[in-house]
């Protein structure tokens, strides 16, 4: 897939976002910066592009762990970078005890880092000498921003669609909310007509009516019962700790799902399983899908083809 003359795709794996480097004639900028765990590949990869350049400016594009851990390698070895995070998260940044709270509701991690600017809806910014509108986009996230460029038709989704679905809606695991602003996002998707989606995880792709007939069919799916958006979000967070482990005692996995607060909440508000049976009922649905494997009293993980 071509894409215009300054912009590069780091396409990562599911623990880390895709990172979008912009080597522009003015200044340089990444969007997304994957997990912490692969800050040091994230950092080798945007050097090898800049070479002697400096990194200019982070965009993140919304702050969940995968798509915000690389900023503080990438901080402490680019001191003058400035970093943009979405307007409503901008003081909780500045306030890192508020901010870890929120990365300790998923059993995630992330090293502090600060922000300088602010993004607002609407916003303009120049990346690779192109304007890039900054779109709120709430749904998976309540604070995302999208950045769409009209001439080529190109949108950095993050993970408000991918080529099959669209992040786990996390407001609705403890609280009413999120699935309304999902499909009103994936409205607003609609709407631009976009050539090429580049989505937070996943290879890039311009088939977006059918990643769009996909995604709507699967808010529907959730929106009808949502303890399958519960049941997901459980799924996705034990399979996320896996990536990041690769293996964990079997006996271990109660304690640590049912120290997760999102996991807490998700099982006390729709399924009300005690901690073993969670603990049982998602390495089962994990396993059953080849997303995981036991040996001997170690639970696995075993990689997406
Ligand atoms: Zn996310």
């Amino acid at each position: 897939m071509k894409l215009p003359q300054g912009m590069h795709l780091l396409e990562r794996g599911w623990l880390s976002s895709n990172n979008v480097v912009f080597v522009g004639s003015e200044r340089t900028a990444i969007v997304d910066t994957g997990y912490c765990t692969h800050g040091e590949q994230t950092l080798a990869l945007v050097r090898h592009l800049l070479k002697d350049r400096p990194l200019d400016a982070i965009y993140n594009t919304h702050l969940h762990s995968d798509h915000c851990g690389g900023n503080a390698i990438l901080q402490a070895h680019y001191p003058a970078v400035r970093t943009h995070v979405p307007a409503a998260e901008f003081p909780r940044v500045n306030h890192w005890a508020r901010m870890k709270a929120s990365f300790e509701a998923t059993g995630q991690q992330c090293e502090p880092f600060h922000a300088e600017e602010a993004i607002h809806p609407g916003d303009i910014l120049r990346l690779a000498d192109l304007d890039w509108q900054a779109l709120y986009a709430p749904g998976h996230h309540p604070y995302c921003y999208l950045l769409y460029n009209a001439e080529h038709g190109i949108l950095m989704s993050a993970d408000a669609l991918w080529e099959k679905g669209f992040g786990v809606v996390f407001p609705a695991l403890d609280s009413p909310g999120g699935f309304r602003e999902t499909r009103a996002t994936l409205d607003m998707i609609d709407d631009l007509q976009p050539k090429i989606v580049i989505p937070g995880h996943g290879r890039p792709f311009t088939d977006v009516g059918q990643a769009l007939k996909e995604a709507y069919s699967r808010i529907a799916y959730l929106e009808a019962d949502p303890v399958r958006n519960a049941q997901n979000g459980i799924k996705v967070l034990l399979k996320f700790l896996l990536m990041e482990r690769q293996a964990i005692k079997l006996t271990e996995v109660p304690q640590l799902l049912a120290g997760i607060p999102l996991v807490a909440a998700a099982n006390r508000n729709y399924m009300n399983y005690g901690t073993i049976h969670l603990a049982h009922w998602a390495i089962t649905q994990l396993r059953r899908v080849g997303a995981l494997a036991i040996e001997g009293d170690m639970v696995i993980n075993v990689e997406r083809r």
